[in-house]
């Protein structure tokens, strides 16, 4: 039980989550691979959802260029690690939950090991190396990949698993080809835009966690921020995909 059990008591009340529901996001655990402007949104909500416990991986440290969109940070953290400063804020913003941080970058096989350790993972890095390496490892070891991205105006959604026999995985969604994309380091993007996506990428985890199906899978979901217009397109397995194809 938590010292605080006020805080959810607005998830308690939605009949969809009810008290068993917030139990089980207590009970869960949740991988955030990405302390940018993403998974400051998602960590930020998963603590102050209660999520019991929340792994932070990322080896970056904290740039200037970071503090308009990256709200966990200020201008004093310049300099020291994404994930330890983020532990200390989600600390202050929710105490009773166990907060883990990975501050280095995972080979494929640490990858598999911290991945199966949790019961959900939350990818907002912006690189396909580690996205792909990501979506590996939740297919090997069978765990929901929430995957997010930004960029100017524009951000993506989209979930994958648990059954990847059935699921598609990132790597039916791009392939090494797509390479190329720019991330918003030469690019620019609107701070809130990563907001946007990363709560909507929390939104996915709390109701899989609360044990409500999964509705969103083999879609990927596509938003104009200057319209504020979303799309939703279809995701077919990919016959040809080097990783989930591998479980048929
Ligand atoms: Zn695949």
């Amino acid at each position: 039980m938590s010292d605080h059990p006020l805080r959810a008591i607005r998830h308690n009340a939605l009949p969809q989550i009810g008290n068993a529901g917030q139990e089980r996001i207590a009970r869960s655990s949740a991988l955030v691979i990405g302390l940018g402007g993403i998974g400051c949104a998602v960590a930020s909500y998963l603590a102050s959802s209660g999520t019991g416990h929340l792994i932070l991986n990322d080896f970056d440290t904290i740039d200037e260029t970071n503090l308009g969109r990256q709200f966990l940070y200020g201008p004093d953290d310049i300099g020291k690690l994404k994930v330890e400063v983020a532990a200390q804020r989600l600390a202050a913003i929710n105490p009773d939950i166990q907060l883990s941080t990975i501050s280095r970058r995972l080979d494929p096989v640490e990858l598999k090991t911290v991945t199966g350790d949790a019961d959900i993972v939350l990818d907002g890095t912006d690189n396909f190396a580690t996205r792909f390496a990501v979506s590996d490892a939740c297919v090997v070891t069978g765990r929901v990949l929430v995957s997010g991205s930004a960029i100017r105006f524009e951000g993506q959604l989209a979930v994958f698993g648990p059954d990847y026999t059935k699921s598609c995985c990132y790597r039916c969604l791009y392939t090494e080809a797509d390479e190329s994309l720019q991330d918003c380091s030469g690019n620019g993007v609107l701070a809130p835009i990563p907001g946007v996506i990363g709560s909507l990428m929390a939104s996915e985890a709390l109701k899989y966690l609360a044990g409500m199906p999964l509705a969103n899978t083999n879609t990927v979901r596509l938003f104009d921020g200057i319209e504020n217009h979303w799309q939703s397109l279809r995701i077919a397995k990919r016959s040809g995909c080097t990783s989930c194809n591998k479980l048929r």
